[in-house]
C-alpha cells in the first residue's frame, strides 16, 4: 500500500514536473527564439562571401532562393549559393549586408499585427502574402520602400545632398543606406533630416561632413 502510494505521488510530481516544463518552452517558443543569427561575412579578393547564409535562411524559415534574390537586389550586383555560403560579386560593408538583412525580415518574415515570426509567403492570384500562424492575419508584402534612398548609381566626392538617417552604428553616428553605398553620419539620430556633403567614398562606404544650410 505504502509502496503504491509512493508511486502515485512520483508520477503525480513528475506530471506536474512536465506541465511547468511544457509551460517553459510553449513561452521560449513564442517570444523568445526568434533570433536571427549574425550575418558573417567577409570579402575575398572581389566578392564578398556571407559565410552563415543558409544558417539564416533557415532561421527565418524562408526559401534560399528568395533571401538571395532579396540582397542581390538589394546589392545590384550578381552572386551565387555556394553551398552554405552566399558569394556577391563585388566587396561590401558587413554592415550593409546586416542591415539588408534585417530589411528581409521585418518585410518578408515579422508578422505587422502581432509581431511574431511565425508567418508564410503565399502567393494569392499575384500577389504575395504575408500569412501569420500566430493572428491569422496576412498583408500584402511590403513593397521595397522609403528606407532605401534612391539608388544614385555612382555618388561622388564633393556631392550636397539631403538625407534621412535610418540607423545608428556601432560607434554611434548616422547610417544611411543607399543602393550599394552605405553612408556614415556623425552626432545624427534615425529620422533625423541632415544636409550633407560627401568628403570621401571607400569602396561601398561613403564619409561625409555637415553641410552648411
Ligand atoms: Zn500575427
Amino acid at each position: 500500500m505504502a509502496l503504491l502510494y509512493y508511486t502515485t505521488m512520483t508520477d503525480e510530481y513528475e506530471n506536474l514536473l512536465k506541465q511547468a516544463y511544457s509551460n517553459i518552452t510553449e513561452k521560449t517558443e513564442s517570444s523568445e527564439r526568434f533570433i536571427v543569427p549574425e550575418a558573417k561575412a567577409y570579402v575575398e579578393g572581389k566578392t564578398t562571401v556571407l559565410e552563415n547564409f543558409s544558417e539564416i535562411a533557415s532561421k527565418v524559415r524562408r526559401d534560399q532562393e528568395h533571401l538571395m534574390k532579396f540582397l542581390l537586389g538589394e546589392l545590384g550586383t550578381s552572386g551565387k549559393i555556394d553551398g552554405n555560403r552566399a558569394i556577391f560579386n563585388g566587396k561590401f560593408e558587413i554592415t550593409l549586408i546586416k542591415m539588408m538583412i534585417k530589411s528581409y525580415v521585418e518585410d518578408y518574415v515579422i508578422c505587422s499585427e502581432c509581431g511574431k515570426p511565425d508567418t508564410r509567403l503565399v502567393k494569392d492570384d499575384r500577389v504575395m502574402l504575408l500569412r501569420c500562424d500566430a493572428c491569422g492575419s496576412h498583408r500584402p508584402v511590403r513593397k521595397r520602400k522609403a528606407r532605401t534612398e534612391p539608388v544614385s548609381e555612382n555618388l561622388e566626392e564633393g556631392t550636397i545632398m539631403d538625407v534621412e538617417i535610418q540607423s545608428t552604428s556601432k560607434r554611434g553616428d548616422g547610417v544611411v543606406k543607399m543602393g550599394r553605398y552605405i553612408m556614415y553620419v556623425a552626432n545624427a539620430k534615425p529620422g533625423q533630416k541632415v544636409k550633407i556633403k560627401i568628403s570621401r567614398i571607400s569602396g561601398s562606404i561613403v564619409f561625409t561632413e555637415r553641410a552648411e544650410e
